[in-house]
């Protein structure tokens, strides 16, 4: 019998009751899991999974990685997870990710998790900025997070932060998830998401493109050239949507990253 199974999870949990501070959601559908794992790893390489819990997710990284470390933040999912599966593959750390050391991981890795709510942006942005050589992360999240993270121009999800992701990483939306999965059944609904490097990391220039992203969108409701005249001449502002072929009347949440791309390309050399 699986780990994510409810007959498993209730039995194993028994007098404790899920977490609600910890973002506790166990998986019971041993397809599902099956299906995320085996998109997720490589069996050459290694997983790092982020809140392991009983470990209904694990048992198939195992399954398809080379070995698995796993950090939980609280201690009884810590012993019962110890008691739960017996591998030495498997290493488990007590200990909050946030304060996760991953400067010792040399070697590529695959990063998985089924990540509590109430912590997912943190836990994602630790993973961007890190120096960790990851082939892929594959994530359990809201549907309402994957929705902003994969947003495309144009709707209403769109941000600074689904352009600064999509940036940085193919995302991809892996499958919507049903809360009939998870036990206890969480409010709403979840997906699995994907984020794979699309190119070299180069911090500098992350930097300054990501403020000006951040920038153009400062007030929502607004004009990108309302948003963009304090901080720019505004000759030259009217010198950028010319050449570029830009309406001025134009927002934020209309322009595609290559057109952020451009608006950066354009500021950095006339500014110099
Ligand atoms: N992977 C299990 C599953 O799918 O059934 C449990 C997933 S549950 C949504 C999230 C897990 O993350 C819980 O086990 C919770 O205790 C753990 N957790 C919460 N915050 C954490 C943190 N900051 N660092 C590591 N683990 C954390």
């Amino acid at each position: 019998m699986s780990i994510a199974n409810i007959g498993y999870v209730r039995k194993t949990l028994g007098e404790l009751r899920a977490k609600k501070r910890f973002g506790q959601n166990f998986l019971i559908d041993a397809n599902i899991v099956d299906r995320i794992a085996s998109n997720a790893c490589r069996k050459d390489l290694k997983t790092i999974e982020i809140g392991p819990g009983l470990g209904a997710l694990t048992e198939m990284l195992l399954k398809y990685s080379k070995d698995v470390d796993a950090y939980e933040i609280d201690k009884d999912m810590y012993r019962l997870l110890n008691e739960g599966i017996r591998d030495e593959r498997l290493h488990v750390y007590l200990q909050d990710f946030l304060d996760a050391d991953l400067s010792k991981y040399s070697e590529e890795v695959n990063i998985c998790g089924n990540l509590p709510y109430y912590v997912t942006t943190p836990i994602l942005f630790r993973i961007f900025e890190s120096d960790l050589d990851f082939r892929k992360i594959t994530v359990m999240v809201q549907k309402e997070v994957s929705d902003r993270l994969h947003a495309s121009a144009g709707s209403e999800d769109y941000s600074a932060l689904s352009i600064e992701v999509q940036y940085l990483f193919d995302v991809k939306v892996e499958m919507n998830v049903s809360k009939e999965v998870f036990y206890p059944k969480p409010q709403v609904d979840s997906a699995v998401i994907s984020f794979t490097p699309v190119r070299e990391r180069d911090r500098e220039f992350e930097k300054s493109f990501f403020a000006l992203v951040k920038s153009c969108f400062r007030m929502r409701r607004k004009t990108l050239y309302n948003n963009l005249k304090d901080l720019y001449d505004t000759d030259l502002l009217q010198k950028m949507f010319t050449e570029l072929s830009m309406d001025q009347s134009i927002r934020a949440q209309q322009l595609s990253l290559e057109e952020y791309l451009r608006i950066h390309k354009f500021l950095e050399r006339e500014e110099r």
